[in-house]
């Protein structure tokens, strides 16, 4: 379209008009808009018809961030639009519908998915949802394993791989959670004084430590193994009592299964851990506490499961259909997603990416006591990744 053959930023006006340009509702609706975005990196609006309350959410990227206005690649915008169509294919229910992608002006018009809420905000609150660990379990065997050469032809799965290379996120991902949490170079970490030694002896000289996560960082940069989200924390999954939308994934691009995995469950600690300290002793706090820790048990037991339920049906292939060979993969995606649990936890403690569960706390004494058990949990995590193999291990 004329009016849209180069890019540039949506005002909200510019979002209606957009909306009306693509026929996205009726003739006669009566649209009113709104900017949304809590993020920091996109830019996000609600158009609404007032006539019969129909929304769909538009979401631009823009060549610099929201928050900082440093550069980013557009290809992201592309990149996300994609694996959403994809996601939905291989699960329907767990992400919002795309209505239309433009390539040019990088807008994505999705499902308004306003009734499904932020699941860090809810966790933050003490809300509990009984099938959460049934439902993002299926997600992700449901999006990842089908994404792999063990089921996609190999030339179309390498196709694939190239046109989901994702440079400058990726570059971001290695950076804040494979590096600067273990040699912080940038002098770009965030670390409380009370912390600062054992941060320097635990994080930053301890070789062995550095090993591991090398091994990792290695595995996230090499091994094309599935179609991942690639930023998978509590605030890319929306929920209710009716299921989850997951959404968010620009970061997308062919890595370990594992990342994804380990990002989901190192995020559940932050509530886990928080409340632990925070919450006034009683009933509801040991519901809340038996709740999530056995949701963390199950979504890596329920996650092996589905996993060889799976793979039974889809993988066809001589030599990979056999079981031992099944059991040898799935315990490299399992202890890449140990491994990457503790990598999410230590970064959000050290980084500069912060989450609510930890720069919320007022109370600074019990900060470091949070702080330093995340600690020792992500680093245990990393250390003994291959040592864990049921979810109550974790
Ligand atoms: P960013 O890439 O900038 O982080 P997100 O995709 O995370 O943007 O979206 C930011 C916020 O906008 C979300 O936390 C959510 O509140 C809202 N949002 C995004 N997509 C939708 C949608 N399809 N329906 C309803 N709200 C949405
Ligand atoms: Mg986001």
């Amino acid at each position: 379209m004329e009016k849209y053959k180069e890019h540039f930023r949506l005002s909200v006006a510019n979002a209606i008009n957009y909306t009306k340009d693509f026929n996205i509702f009726d003739k006669n609706s009566k649209l009113k808009g709104e900017e949304i975005g809590d993020g920091n990196i996109n830019y996000i609006f609600r158009i609404i018809d007032e006539t019969n309350n129909k929304s769909v959410v538009l979401k631009q990227a823009d060549k610099f961030l929201r928050s900082s206005g440093r550069p980013l690649d557009l290809a992201r915008s592309k990149i996300e639009a994609e694996i959403l169509r994809i996601e939905g294919q291989y699960s329907e229910k767990s992400v919002p519908k795309i209505y239309l992608y433009d390539d040019i002006m990088c807008v994505i018009v999705m499902e308004d998915i306003s009734e499904f809420k932020n699941l860090r905000k809810e966790l933050l609150k003490e809300k509990i949802f009984p099938n959460f660990s049934d439902e993002i379990s299926s997600f992700l065997v449901d999006t990842l394993l089908p994404t792999t050469d063990l089921v996609m032809n190999s030339a179309e799965k390498k196709e694939k791989v190239q046109s989901f290379i994702n440079k400058e996120l990726c570059d971001i991902s290695e950076c804040l959670v494979f590096t600067e949490p273990y040699d912080d170079y940038k002098k770009r970490n965030i670390v409380l004084k009370e912390n600062e030694t054992l941060v320097k002896e635990k994080l930053y000289d301890d070789k062995e430590l550095h090993l591991e996560v090398s091994k990792l960082k290695n595995n996230f940069m090499n091994n094309a193994q599935a179609l991942i989200h690639g930023d998978l924390h509590s605030g890319s999954i929306f929920i209710n009592e009716r299921g989850i939308k997951v959404i968010d994934p620009e970061f997308a691009f062919y890595g370990p299964m594992g990342y994804d995995i380990g990002n989901l469950i190192g995020n559940l600690y932050f509530p886990l851990i928080n409340k632990k300290y925070l919450m006034k002793d009683g009933e509801d706090k040991e519901k809340f506490i038996k709740w999530l820790s056995t949701s963390i048990e199950e979504i890596y037991d329920m996650f092996i499961y589905k996993f060889k339920n799976k793979y039974k049906k889809l993988v066809k292939q001589p030599l990979y259909h056999e079981e031992n060979f099944m059991n040898w993969y799935l315990s490299e995606v399992l202890a890449d997603s140990v491994g990457s649990a503790g990598l999410e936890i230590i970064r959000r403690v050290v980084g500069d990416t912060k989450v609510i569960e930890i720069e919320g706390i007022e109370d600074i004494e019990k900060r470091i006591l949070v702080e330093r058990e995340l600690l020792e949990i992500g680093i245990r995590f990393i250390k003994e990744r291959y040592k864990i193999k049921r979810g109550d291990q974790l």
